[in-house]
């Protein structure tokens, strides 16, 4: 059987094809309504009621909608949950689509409203306030494989910053944990493509088209003025526009100039160093507990977008690094400049978002008004700051940035109302006085609403009815209504009024006055509209004419922000200016950490600081010392260090002197990873292979009880050789923190290697951890301390002291585990020994056989015999 389908379900059918793999948003009206299986999960999603609507092949069809004025929330609901969703538009008035069914010889009355997809909604293609986080960038990444070379091509488009980079394969991973697209595209056909990529036609990977297509969006006969892109590099740009081109059906986002990601030039960071540091999620993938979380003061979203940015991708060379720490010691050191440039800065609008919804075709009045008023502050901030002595060079080169926007600031105010709304649909954003024109339509519609106001009072008079009065509606426009008790006097001809409805108590009439006034204020409002939006769109496209120019005021005033928020932040947590050096040594004096801190600081505890001092001769400090002593926090707290420091932030130190860092490594031993579906063991090993091979005299390395993850001679015997390793191959700067006191050996042979702990100390009875970093071995574990202060049972604590009292008696006879590594199984044998002792023996070890009366003899006799049956069996 073959159900009957309606013209409209039809139309329905054929876009929801085209929508392959989106929900389907299909307008109708003031609606946007989902059906089918995209109804089903639309409603689980937002929690919205699914009702059904007709048939289709028998079957009531399931149907949810959501109001148009609202969808922009819903969306984001939806785009959250990891869906994507095609806008249905109506294409044609209901009048247009008359007049068509009439043209092609169709009945009128069935007329349907052409509609098309005009948009895909997909997260990393968002350019709406609603759908994005102000302080967050969001970011689509395309990349493909040319020969071996990896092209990644990543966009914000809500503010068009686009940059270009090739990488190894084997770094593709630690690329895209630095980028963390919201959105990745790569080609079909690509078997190692990553997860969770969105695979497209791998024809839309061409470098010629990329090239050609970067031609033509900026405007050139050669991209050589950009810089030197790779085959890889335009390969997977022709993705990314092809998919941006897709999602927009056909309309381009705004694109400013790629830039061009040289390697070196930033610190290299891989995805367990940036998971470990939790630079800008905690390992609750929380932004609180997060060194961005931390660190960051701006005080606008485009400040704070830059701050992650820079702590993402720390920089490598040293005069950039300088640059931005001496704008931030400029700022800090003046704080009464700082205030005046963050209170401006407060006032700012999201311009660099503004005009990228202008540039995509979605912006709005509103916008607009953002950007006059963004500009005009932007000129402000110019004057403040140029007005300052002993400029450094980054602000010199910002500040032209910040002005040359006079003209179109201008205009923008003379244009536009104070606060411009963000529908253009009921006009009302251009100011008086801007065209006369306007300004008499506008006149036109207030005479008229007052001779109409004029003319309800006249009626009153005139027929006598106190009730009379003159009214408004969508669907009727302007009519006269009189209770109905009123109304037969109203009936006659003579009266001048006509009949044009009864309700229930009320009754409506028309007077050819009053249709005359309303035709005057409905074709005034008419041409009024049409006016503003020939306005709108002039100025939009005046603005578009400085798109560039804009995001660079943008750029310019991020960068500010981001450097007196550094200054704010070093002041109020004590930072100091770190030294950039070009030897590779690592001197920090009382170094804290940012988070840890302030951690403590919230629960009125204060913070131990503590030194490190790597430097060529002595580059790798092995630390021990209790659990909970401190360790951890130490290594990362100088990681954490370098990094802010190479970011061009003030550190959590009094002294800082940084050699040059060229990749930070962090790993912390048998971490779970089991999402990934590997032992924490293995995990622990890949990523030690990892730094092994990848570490450099320019690296730094922190390693936090690596091989912790597996039996203790294993790991012992791993740790012992991955720290000569590091010492003799990788010469990298090294904290090693562990628990073998084993290890401790190593400085025989390691002439590069100290020995440091931190300190604890029993007092009675008790540990008291003094989170104070010292020289030397650590004396001893105090793991049995510790399990104390965590709450382990009397019973089971003193059982542990016996069973390691037996141990340390097996490591003075053998002459300690690391006597030889050879002869490291004694150390097993101590705690066989200690296992294969007879309870039963035990027990009659410990008995007094004088002092029993026959009663309690006959017990134990009993007890010892269901002692030896339980051991036997
Ligand atoms: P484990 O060996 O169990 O991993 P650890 O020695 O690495 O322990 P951390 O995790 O670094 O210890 O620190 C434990 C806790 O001690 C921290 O959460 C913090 O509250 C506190 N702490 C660490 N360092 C300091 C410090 N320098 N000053 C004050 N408190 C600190």
């Amino acid at each position: 059987m073959t159900a009957k389908v309606t013209p409209m379900m039809e139309q329905y059918l054929a876009l929801k094809e085209e929508a392959a793999g989106a929900l389907l948003f299909y307008r109708m009206g003031d609606f946007f309504e989902l059906f089918f299986d995209d109804a089903k999960e639309a409603a689980g999603i937002l929690d919205i009621a699914l009702t059904s609507r007709g048939e289709h092949g028998g079957d009531p069809v399931p149907m949810c909608g959501v109001p148009v004025h609202a969808a922009e929330g819903y969306l984001a609901r939806l785009i959250k949950a990891g869906c994507r969703v095609a806008i249905a538009e109506q294409v044609e008035t209901p009048e247009e689509a008359k007049e068509r069914a009439r043209e092609e010889g169709r009945p009128v009355s069935k007329a349907l409203v052409k509609r098309d997809i005009v948009r895909f909604v997909t997260a990393g293609t968002l350019t709406e306030e609603a759908l994005l986080e102000p302080r967050r960038a969001n970011l689509l990444a395309a990349i493909c494989n040319v020969r071996g070379t990896i092209g990644i091509a990543t966009a914000d488009i809500s503010t068009g910053q686009m940059v270009l980079e090739d990488c190894a394969p084997e770094s593709l991973p630690a690329a895209l944990a630095r980028i963390a697209a919201s959105e990745l595209v790569a080609p079909d056909g690509w078997e190692d493509a990553p997860e969770p990529a969105d695979l497209r036609d791998q024809s839309e990977f061409s470098s010629d088209a990329g090239e050609k297509q970067l031609k033509t969006i900026h405007g050139l006969a050669t991209l050589d003025g950009l810089g030197d892109f790779s085959r890889a590099m335009l390969a997977a740009a022709g993705g990314l526009i092809a998919y941006l081109e897709h999602a927009g059906r056909g309309n381009l986002p705004f694109l400013l100039p790629p830039v061009v990601r040289e390697p070196g030039t930033h610190l290299a960071m891989d995805e367990a160093t940036r998971s470990s540091l939790e630079i800008h999620v905690s390992q609750k993938g929380d932004r609180s507990g997060s060194l961005l979380a931390a660190v960051d003061r701006c005080v606008t979203g485009a400040g704070a977008r830059q701050l992650a940015e820079d702590l993402g991708a720390p920089l490598a060379l040293q005069q950039p690094i300088e640059q931005r720490l001496a704008l931030v010691a400029r700022l800090h050191g003046d704080p009464l400049l700082r205030a005046d440039l963050r209170g401006i800065l407060r006032a700012i609008p999201d311009i660099g978002r503004a005009i990228g919804r202008i540039v995509a075709g979605r912006g709005s009045p509103r916008d607009l008004g953002q950007l006059r008023d963004g500009l005009d502050q932007a000129r402000k901030v110019q004057e403040l700051m140029a007005g300052q002595s002993d400029l450094p060079d980054l602000l010199q080169r910002l500040l032209p940035a910040l002005r040359g926007h006079g003209a179109l600031v201008d205009h923008l105010q003379r244009a536009l109302v104070t606060s411009p709304p963000t529908e253009r649909g009921q006009g009302g954003y251009i100011a008086e006085g801007y065209d006369a024109a306007l300004d008499e339509l506008r006149g036109i519609s207030s005479n008229a609403r007052r001779a109409i106001a004029a003319m309800e009072a006249r009626y009153r008079e005139d027929t006598g009815i106190a009730a009379l009065k003159i009214k408004h509606n969508g669907v009727l426009g302007y009519f006269i209504e009189v209770p109905s008790r009123h109304a037969d006097a109203l009936m006659t001809p003579e009266s001048g009024f006509t009949h044009r409805q009864t309700m229930a108590s009320a009754v409506r009439f028309n007077s050819i006055q009053l249709h005359e006034e309303a035709t005057r204020i409905a074709e005034a409002g008419g041409h009024a509209l049409a006016a503003e939006e020939a306005h709108f769109e002039d100025l939009v496209s005046q603005t578009i004419a400085s798109r560039e120019p804009i995001a660079a005021t943008a750029a310019a005033l991020a960068r500010l922000d981001v450097s007196a928020g550094l200054a704010e932040r070093a002041d109020e947590g004590n930072w100091c200016r770190p030294d950039i050096a070009a030897d590779p040594l690592l001197e920090i004096t009382e170094g804290r950490h940012p988070v840890v801190e302030a951690a403590l600081a919230a629960s009125g505890e204060r913070f131990v600081a503590n030194d490190c001092l790597l430097k060529p001769d002595d580059r790798l400090w092995l630390v021990g010392g209790p659990n909970m002593g401190g360790k951890s926090t130490f290594l990362r707290q100088n990681a954490l260090i370098v990094l802010m420091a190479q970011a061009g932030s003030f550190v959590p130190a009094s002294r800082a002197r940084i050699g040059l860092t060229d990749r930070l490594f962090s790993r912390v031993g048998a971490s779970d990873n089991l999402a990934q579906g590997r032992s924490t063991f293995m995990v622990e090993m890949v990523e030690t292979a990892a730094i092994l091979s990848q570490a450099t005299e320019r690296s730094f390395v922190i390693l936090d009880e690596v091989g912790r993850g597996t039996s203790t001679y294993d790991g012992l015997a791993l740790a012992w050789a991955v720290v000569e390793a590091v010492h003799e191959t990788n010469r990298s700067r090294c904290l090693f923190a562990t628990h073998y006191h084993e290890l401790s050996r190593l400085v025989e042979t390691c002439d590069a290697l100290s020995l440091h702990h931190v300190r604890a100390r029993e007092w009675k009875g008790d540990l008291v951890l003094l989170h104070e970093l010292a020289e030397g071995p650590a004396d001893r574990s105090y793991g049995l301390a510790v399990a104390k202060l965590a709450g382990v049972s009397k019973p089971v604590l003193a059982r542990a002291t016996q069973v390691l009292g037996r141990l340390e008696k097996g490591r003075a006879e053998t002459g300690g585990l690391a006597a030889g590594l050879g002869e490291l199984p004694l150390f097993a044998a101590a705690l066989e020994e200690e296992e294969t002792v007879d309870p039963v023996r035990e027990r009659l070890n410990g008995i007094e056989v004088d002092a029993l009366s026959p009663r309690e003899a006959l017990e134990i006799l009993y007890e010892l015999k269901r002692a030896a049956d339980s051991t036997e069996s």
